[in-house]
């Protein structure tokens, strides 16, 4: 069952768990063992991160869900943000910082603005924020060697080089489906970059279907919460000419 849905994941969990992998957080993460990190960045809306969330549950695992500060789609200080955020601490996933180095010149404030980021989410999400990944990240910060704002990111040479990657981005397994790899095989240490809105609901499509659906999901609570900033707001119009996708599930 290799679908992106939310089962479709529950099973590739169910593949490593069998395998017996063992769910690790990044700090832990070790070429040497039979590790797998699972990392979550968090592009679009943080309510799809709760399917997820419970997948792992269900099979004793417990992932890193990286969030944007600067997101031009969620706002961490959106109190239905912060409770997504804070629920997801409290089932036992960690919390950490997707960082958009695009938005800031590049130099040493580079790191500072990372770290001023990163206290503003630890302080929103009440728990810690240990690391940090990038959100398409230029190519001088993939491979970069250290700590970066003080903290382990991602993209260490030990997490991306001397280990298995996986990624979803587009809502495609870009280098080939983790459980055919040669490291799956061998039970060898892989960080899977997965992003929930490929697997946040039970329905096979597409990958711009998915992105029309939540961007229906979008509209209509905006219309909702434009009616209830402004009474004489007349939704009408603009409802003729919304998307046909459905709420998400
Ligand atoms: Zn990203």
């Amino acid at each position: 069952m290799r679908a992106f849905t939310t089962a479709g994941y529950g099973a590739l969990l169910t593949a490593f768990s069998d395998a017996g992998y063992e769910a690790v957080d990044l700090e832990a993460l070790d070429a040497g063992r039979r590790h797998v990190f699972l990392r979550h960045d968090v592009d679009f809306s943080p309510e799809y991160c709760a399917p997820i969330a419970r997948a792992e549950i269900d099979v004793g695992y417990r992932s890193t869900f990286y969030f944007l500060v600067t997101s031009p789609f969620y706002n961490i200080l959106d109190p239905a943000v912060r409770d997504d955020l804070r629920r997801l601490s409290a089932l036992g996933h960690a919390i950490g910082l997707h960082f958009d180095a695009s938005l800031y010149p590049e130099g040493p404030q580079l790191e500072e603005q990372a770290e001023r980021e990163r206290m503003l989410l630890e302080s929103v999400a009440d728990a810690p924020v240990r690391s940090i990944s990038f959100h398409r990240p230029a190519p001088s910060l993939v491979g970069r060697p250290g700590h970066f704002a003080g903290r382990p990111h991602t993209y260490q040479p030990q997490f991306v080089e001397a280990i298995a990657y996986y990624s979803d981005s587009q809502g495609a397994w870009r280098f080939g489906h983790p459980l055919d790899s040669e490291a799956f095989a061998r039970a060898a240490a892989m960080q899977l970059l997965t992003h929930p809105i490929w697997w946040c609901i039970d329905v096979e499509e597409t990958p711009t279907a998915r992105l029309n659906r939540w961007l229906g999901h979008r509209l209509e609570q905006q219309v909702a919460d434009v009616g209830r900033n402004c009474k004489s707001y007349d939704p009408s119009l603009i409802e003729r000419r919304a998307p046909g996708a459905g709420r998400a599930g």
